[in-house]
């Protein structure tokens, strides 16, 4: 199975991506985490990707794709499958994501739209707190059992350095310039899959397994 899920920065983007991912035993890909995994490693593509994530701008596209055609070439996600969590972003990216996998005819089986009004997302972001190692997210309304230690792995539970006010914004306005003309263009491709991102998390899931299965497997109709 090959998905993106895209949406609003705490559209549920991350915890959603992730449980799809292990529901069908495929692999879980978050741009995001790994740009925050090299800056703490300090790594070259790290540092630089640092200084646009801190002010919440976009990492340039010709970064994003060598990471991601690394990842699905040399990394072995083209043949496990995947869902791709934050990435593409831009239409630079969707179709450079295109490119890579029809010359391995592996086209995508559905880009996931998990739609959340802003005015819930600004809500979820403001209280959002993350394990610092397995990224798991929370809120400050919905801690973890034990003193802002990850229920998952142990790993600290802390505010992400983008989660300011200035950074969110500015996230938000991308979104609606960059991201959304991706919407139209899954669109056009017969792919796109809208599912509503407003309410409970479990009914949030089941909804968009719902719609993924369809298209694994499409009625004969
Ligand atoms: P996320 O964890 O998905 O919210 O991403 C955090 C930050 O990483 C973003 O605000 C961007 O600075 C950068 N980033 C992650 N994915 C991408 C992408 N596909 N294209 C450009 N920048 C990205």
């Amino acid at each position: 199975m090959r998905v993106v899920v895209l949406g609003k920065q705490g559209a549920g983007k991350g915890t959603q991506s992730q449980r799809l991912a292990a529901r069908f035993g495929v692999q879980h890909l978050s741009t995001g985490d790994l740009f925050r995994e090299a800056a703490r490693r300090g790594t070259a593509d790290g540092r630089e990707a640092q200084r646009y994530m801190d002010t919440g701008e976009l990492v340039p596209d010709d970064i994003v794709v060598g990471v991601v055609r690394d990842q699905l070439e040399d990394n072995g996600l083209l043949g496990r499958g995947f869902v791709f969590d934050g990435f593409p972003r831009t239409l630079v990216q969707a179709r450079a994501l295109d490119g890579v996998l029809s010359a391995h005819r592996r086209p995508l089986h559905a880009a996931v739209h998990l739609a959340v009004p802003t005015e819930e997302v600004l809500d979820r972001l403001a209280g959002r707190r993350v394990c610092e190692t397995c990224g798991a997210v929370y809120h400050v309304n919905l801690p973890p059992k034990h003193d802002w230690v990850c229920d998952l792995d142990g790993g600290p539970v802390v505010q992400r350095d983008d989660d300011t006010e200035p950074a969110i914004m500015r996230r938000l306005e991308l979104y609606e310039e960059v991201t959304v003309p991706i919407l139209d263009y899954y669109r056009g491709e017969g792919i796109l899959l809208d599912v509503d991102g407003v309410g409970d998390g479990d009914e949030v899931f089941e909804r968009m397994v719902e719609g993924v299965e369809a298209r694994l497997s499409p009625s004969p109709s």
